[in-house]
Order: structure tokens, then sequence, then C-alpha cells
């Protein structure tokens, strides 16, 4: 049996955990980092990286489609899937082996294993026994399957990146970021797909205008989408897997179905109870505001804590705590406000601060104001099918500070991230409205937002964009 003392253990290799024992060890500090799977975790394995490759795969699908309308001779062929798959493994295989090197380079332990504790000090993996002054939970979170009957005939989105070959009628479940995004991709590459929703709307913790537009476009693009349906069985038959609902409806014949209806927190296999902490519903690891856990010296950051699951995030909250509890900085901590976020649809989505309704609820209905545009992008000046960009600017105040900015259409994804500096500095409407635009983008339209009729149609260009101001 092993043992050692380090500075610092960190249970789990993902996105949070690597900041954490990166930061500590560049303070000159011993670390031990305890991975049971691939160094990376879920952002490179199965989270973003495969699903951004898989989105940019879906992207060329739909430019080869509409090429055509530009003057270029163009036709889809079948999806090579197989060659898809390999490439993106290679990709990812690159950034593990770079992981593994960069954090040997750090002189940090790379144990490879399963840890748990036996003390509020240390943790075994195996037989052998780490402990440490410091150690921080990072081991993120699982696809959650429910207790359905049949349930075990479907996949999550882990196994959709097992998948060696493409489905052909897949019905994923969920209406939330995840099951969006599969759905999209799959549909694109020539997959037939029903998504199927409990709630009445898609994406229903965004701005309802999100859901409301992504919904249309969806359908335009022949994805089946059932809302409010409740699915509380599958079974095969000959023809493939039946989806239930709760409402005796059911839809048949898929030979793929994706569980896409949540996570919930690694803390199974962690024995917490040996160092006397308690999992909260969800397998989720309290926390305040500086990643304490309620047991001095035991922290969690990440998915795992259920604060905002993203990886930036979870790696702001690694470096902030390594900083906190090694560095100079004693109050180093992460800003839990205004973060932004991108859902990697078609078209895409981006959303950062309040919604409408929250920002009424906060600020009430007097002091709030809404700017929204719904538009043709130029980008679709020539095609004979356009997708919808929508965005809404939501002002608080007698300055209209900007609050929320929601965003769905082509090249929002990319659109988001300066203007959360902007909204992070406090800027208001007439900040935004000084800014001179760069045209012609799609952009432009969140600094050019003015007064307009509520009901135009939606206009074909830019510059005729519809735009109205509601003040109440
Ligand atoms: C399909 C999908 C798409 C996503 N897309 C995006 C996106 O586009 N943008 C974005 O910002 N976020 C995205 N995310 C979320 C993002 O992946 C997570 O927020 C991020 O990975 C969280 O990092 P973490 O360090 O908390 O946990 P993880 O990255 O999950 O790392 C936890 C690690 O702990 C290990 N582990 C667990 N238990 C133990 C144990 N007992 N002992 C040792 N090791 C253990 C696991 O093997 C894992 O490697 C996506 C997630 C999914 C599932």
């Amino acid at each position: 049996m092993k043992q050692r003392h380090y500075d610092l253990i960190v249970i789990g290799g993902g996105s949070g955990g690597l900041a954490a024992a990166e930061t500590a060890a560049r303070l000159g500090k011993s670390v031990a980092l305890i991975e049971a799977g691939e160094i990376g975790g879920t952002c490179v394995n199965n989270g973003c990286v495969p699903k951004k490759i898989m989105w940019y795969a879906a992207n060329l699908a739909h430019a080869v489609d509409d090429a055509g309308s530009f003057g270029i001779e163009s036709w889809r062929g079948r999806t090579d899937w197989g060659k898809l798959v390999r490439e993106r493994e290679r990709y990812i295989d690159n950034i593990n082996d770079y992981w593994t090197a960069y954090v040997d380079g750090l002189a940090i332990d790379h144990i490879q294993g399963h840890g748990s504790f036996v003390n509020a000090s240390t943790v075994a993996v195996g037989d052998d026994h780490y402990s440490a002054n410091h150690i921080v939970i990072a081991t993120g979170g699982q696809p959650v399957v429910p207790p359905v009957p049949g349930a075990g005939l479907g996949i999550t989105s882990d196994g959709f990146f097992e998948l060696q070959q493409q489905p052909r009628r897949v019905a994923v479940i969920g209406g939330g970021y995840i099951g969006v995004e599969l759905a999209g991709v799959l549909r694109a590459l020539g997959t037939a797909v029903t998504l199927f929703a409990m709630e009445d709307a898609l994406l229903e913790r965004f701005d309802p205008m999100i859901g409301e537009v992504l919904t249309v476009e969806m359908q335009k693009q022949d994805i089946d989408v059932k809302t409010g349906f409740l699915v509380v069985a599958l079974d095969r038959d000959d023809r493939g897997i039946t989806v239930h609902s709760i409402d005796g409806a059911s839809v048949d014949g898929f030979d793929t179905v994706i569980w896409a209806v949540g996570r919930r927190g690694n803390t199974s296999a962690l024995n917490l109870e040996a160092a006397g902490l308690e999992a909260m519903p969800g397998g989720i690891i309290g926390v305040d505001a500086y990643e304490n856990t309620a047991v001095p010296g035991i922290y969690a950051i990440g998915d795992v804590t259920g604060k905002a699951s993203l990886t930036p995030v979870a790696i702001a909250a690694g470096r902030k705590l390594g900083k906190r509890l090694f560095g100079s900085d004693s109050r180093a901590k992460v800003d839990y406000h205004n973060i932004p976020s991108v859902v990697f649809s078609h078209p895409p989505v981006a959303t950062l601060g309040l919604s409408e309704a929250e920002a009424r609820l906060r600020y009430g209905d007097r002091d709030v104001t809404v700017y929204e545009s719904r538009f043709k992008p130029m980008r679709y000046a020539l095609s004979a099918h356009a997708a919808t960009t929508a965005m809404k600017l939501v002002c608080a105040g007698h300055r209209e500070q900007v609050v929320g900015i929601h965003l769905v259409g082509d090249g929002a994804d990319e659109m988001l991230q300066g203007f959360a500096v902007a909204v992070k500095m406090g800027a208001t409407k007439a900040d935004f409205d000084s800014t001179i635009a760069i045209h012609p983008t799609s952009a432009e339209e969140l600094v050019t937002m003015k007064v307009a009729e509520p009901d135009r149609p939606i206009a074909d260009n830019l510059d005729e964009a519809t735009v109205w101001r509601e003040a109440s």
C-alpha cells in the first residue's frame, strides 16, 4: 500500500480539477490529481469538444445544401459517419495527450483510478492512501436516465458519442440544451429526428423568445418537435423502439433513443460520509461563494456543485480557489453573475443575464424596457430558405442599463462574448447606441435597435429589420 502526503489533492481531472491542480502546482505546491477516466473530463471527452466538432459538420452540411443559391453547384452525398467519428476521436486523443504531458510537466502526480474518502484528509485509490491539507472535489456529473420501464433501451449523450454508425431514425428526449443540440446535429447529417420535451416549449429556462424561434427553425429543418410530451416508458418491437407518453400517446419505429433529460453530480462513489459530508438531491455538493464545503479543508468546484454547469465556470472556480488557498489573493472567488452561454443548436442561441420576465420581477414593470428585433440575415439574401434571427435587449432603470441579452440566429455564438464584457462593465442602451455599427453584419442590430411598430413582418434585410420598443 502506497502512502503520500500533498499540499493539495484534486479528485477529478476535468475542466475544474485541472485548473485547480495547475494553479497550485504553479505556485510551487505538491499536488495529486486523481482521475478515473481520461484527463480532460466531460468537456474534452463527452461534451463541448466532440459536440462542437459534430456541430461544425452539421453547419457544413447546411452550407452545402444552400450553396446552390449562390450559384455554386453542389450536392449532398452520404455522410461518412465512421470517418467523422474517427477524425473527431483522433483530435480528442491529441487533447488528452496534451493534458497528460502538461500535468506531468508541472510535476503533478497523476493518479489513475477512482478516489474515495477514508476520512476528511485522506483519499483512497484502490489500496493506496493519499492525504493532503486541502482536498478539492471536482468530479463533475453524469447523464440522468429516468427510472421508467424500458429506459435501458435508450442511450445518453455519452452513448451518442460512442455511436459508430449513423442512426436512421432517432428520438431525442429532452428539450434542454443537450437535447436541441443533438437533435440539430443528427438532422443536419441526414437522420430523421423527433424531439420530445415534457415542457410546453424548448429551452424553457431561457427567455421565451428563444424557444419560440428555435422551435420554428427546427421544424423548418423537418425535426418533429413534440412539446408537452412526458415520456413514461420505452419498449421495442419488430419496427423498433416506441416512446410512450403519460397521456397514452406513442411514437414508434426508432432505431435509437437518446435521453437528454438532465445530469446529476458524480458523488455516489466518493464515500462522502467518511469525510463528514453529505450530497444534496441530484448528487450535488453544497458550497459557499468561496467553494468551501461544510467540512474545513474540503472544497468542491464545477458541475458537482450544481452552479452554472459550464466549462469556463469550472475553470474559473478552480483557478480562483487555487489562488485563494495558495496565492496572495485570500478573497479570490468567482462572480457568478452575468455568465454568458451558448447553445450550439441550428441556428445557435446565445444568452446572458436576466430574461424579460426575470427583469420585470426584479425591477418592476415600470423600470424595464425591452428592445426586440427579428430579421432575415443577409446571409440568406439569395436563399430560398432562411433562418430568422431574433434579438432581445432587456434594460433596467432610467439609465436603461443592459441586464439581459438574448440572441438566436446565425453567428449568435460568436457575437455574445464581446457584449458580455460591456454588460459586466455596466453598459447602458445609450452606450450600445453610441457604438458605431459594423456593417453589414447581424451583430450590428445590437447597437442599432430603435423604436418601431410591434407587428411589422420579419424584414428582408438588416436595414429594415423589425425593431420595437416596449416601454411600460
Ligand atoms: C453533451 C455535453 C455538451 C456540453 N457542451 C458544453 C459547451 O458547449 N460549453 C460548455 O461550457 N460546457 C459544456 N458542457 C458542460 C461541461 O462539459 C461541464 O460544465 C464541464 O466539463 C464541468 O467540468 P468539471 O471539472 O466540473 O467536471 P468534468 O469535466 O465532468 O470532470 C470530472 C472528472 O472527474 C472524474 N471523476 C468522477 N468521479 C471520480 C472519482 N471518484 N475519482 C476520480 N475521478 C473521478 C471523471 O472521470 C471526470 O473526468 C457540456 C456537457 C455535455 C455533457
